[in-house]
């Protein structure tokens, strides 16, 4: 199992480096002066693959590009959420008081690519709900679980430009299926306890929250 650090996050939200030979950053949200002086005491920073970014929000994405340019890494991103990169509301950047920072990405997923790390290999796992275009990363029983779903049968909000109760509830159903011994979210602290537990208590308090009430 390769070594998972986290970088010291911005606005609250995870930046994780997965210390791979070919390393990658999973989210940028966290400043560029403040991700780089810990990534460097890691590995060389040229030698950064990618930063792939869970979906599109400000807190996960804003200093992609200066870090990309840093580094040499590529930025991938769902198509869904790469359409909405310079959408001021799409990205709550507005509610940052910022425009969307203008990210131009390399790579495109679409949902069932296989990132080769080196040593490992990472599933890139569509995860709509949250936003259109969020993604769940997977391999060795790890999940970064972005913004889709938290510890403790928490999950992402949906009442944000873009998200979508029921997408949410098909994604954490879907994630039910993998067999996670670490979780690594975007924001709080990563989880190895019981965590297919967890994520099933994520679904059981969505489906409660989320799903339409039935007509009797
Ligand atoms: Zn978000
Ligand atoms: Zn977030």
């Amino acid at each position: 199992m390769v070594q998972v650090y986290k970088i010291a996050a911005s606005y609250n939200a995870n930046a994780y480096l997965i210390a791979a030979k070919r390393p990658i950053l999973v989210d940028a949200g966290v400043h560029c002066e403040l991700a780089l002086s810990p990534i460097g005491r890691i590995i060389i920073p040229d030698a950064l693959e990618y930063i792939v970014l869970t979906h599109c929000h400000y807190d996960h994405i804003a200093h992609a590009t200066q870090l990309a340019e840093q580094t040499g890494a590529r930025i991938g991103i769902h198509e869904k959420d790469a359409e909405l990169l310079s959408d001021d509301q799409a990205t709550v950047s507005a509610m940052f008081g910022v425009c969307a920072p203008s990210i131009k990405p390399d790579v495109i997923f679409h949902g069932g690519e296989v990132l080769d790390l080196g040593d490992a290999k990472l599933e890139v796992i569509h995860t709509p709900g949250h936003t259109p275009g969020s993604i769940c990363l997977y391999g060795t029983k790890q999940l970064f679980s972005g913004d889709t779903v938290f510890p403790n049968g928490s999950f992402g909000r949906t009442d944000l430009r873009g998200g979508d109760p029921n997408q949410l509830l098909a994604s954490i159903k879907l994630l039910t299926a993998l067999d996670v011994e670490i979780m690594y979210p975007g924001h709080g602290d990563a989880t190895r306890k019981d965590v297919n537990a967890q994520i099933r208590d994520s679904l059981r308090l969505a489906e409660q929250v989320l799903q339409e009430p039935h007509a009797l």
